[in-house]
């Protein structure tokens, strides 16, 4: 049997949770296990060997972790259950934090960095002297295989937010959890198989940024810029939080992320 044939199989199977994505799913899927011309030849057993990742799809598990992998910002990243899976939507603050990179301000702090997704972007593209700190250990061996992937050297640190960071930087970025507990009650079948720690913020989905509030100048240098993502109804109530704040809007015209300059 030839791929296209087995692609065709595989999308008939995945379209109850994926839907019109099926096709490109079922694609997915075989590249990932190395096929990746729709002419090549596959064996029934070759296609039974998928089975196994296709049921995982099947019960709700999104893509990306049955894959194992997904890229953001063109860069290839592992993912599993103990870190968010990389969103398009993050890279607008990824772009707008490159912009505020140079060669002598290139100490960059990324806080709750999961897959590692920010800083390694930042290391690859803006030569960027990255920490990358999360609370949870799984996520920052996952951050610290990411690194490797990409071919750039980080230093990671077990960390409560600013709890047990040292230093100064010149960039602090973050994409904090900032899921509302009603938000986190009703969220999608998909977002269940992400892990909590990532997302949820709190009663009102604010809580990281109260706490990065408190304590972000004294882990800034002077001049130094602090970037936020933030949901796309909370420009308002985390822009109140810090002094001298702006908005940038995504792709999709949302407000995405918040840039905090510091002006000590
Ligand atoms: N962007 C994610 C979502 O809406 C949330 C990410 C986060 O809490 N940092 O599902």
């Amino acid at each position: 049997m030839i791929v296209r044939r087995a692609e065709q199989r595989i999308a008939t199977l995945l379209s109850p949770v994926a839907g019109e994505d099926a096709r490109l799913e079922a694609s997915f899927l075989l590249r990932a296990t190395g096929f990746r011309s729709p002419y090549q030849t596959i064996t029934e057993e070759q296609t039974q060997a998928l089975y196994p990742m296709i049921e995982r799809r099947l019960s709700g598990e999104p893509l990306q972790y049955v894959l194992g992998e997904w890229e953001f910002y063109g860069l290839p990243f592992y993912v599993d259950r103990s870190v968010l899976i990389p969103r398009p939507d993050t890279e607008c603050l990824v772009e707008t934090a490159l912009k505020l990179l140079t060669p002598e301000r290139n100490a960059v702090l990324d806080l709750c960095c999961g897959s590692g997704c920010i800083g390694i972007a930042l290391a690859v593209y803006g030569g960027a002297r990255v920490t990358a700190s999360d609370v949870s250990p799984e996520a920052l061996s996952v951050t610290e295989r990411n690194a490797k992937r990409n071919g750039v050297s980080i230093t990671t640190v077990e960390s409560d937010l600013f709890e047990r960071i040292e230093g100064r930087f010149d960039l602090i970025v973050s994409n904090p959890p900032y899921l509302s507990a009603e938000e986190m009650r009703t969220r999608d079948a998909s977002l269940r198989f992400e892990p909590a720690l990532a997302l949820d913020g709190g009663a009102d989905g604010l809580d990281f940024y109260r706490r990065i509030a408190e304590r972000y100048r004294e882990f800034l240098n002077p001049g130094g810029t602090l970037l936020m993502e933030i949901g796309m109804t909370q420009e308002a109530d985390v822009s109140a939080l810090f002094q001298n704040s702006e908005c940038k809007a995504d792709y999709g015209g949302r407000p995405r992320v918040i840039v905090v300059k510091n002006d000590d």
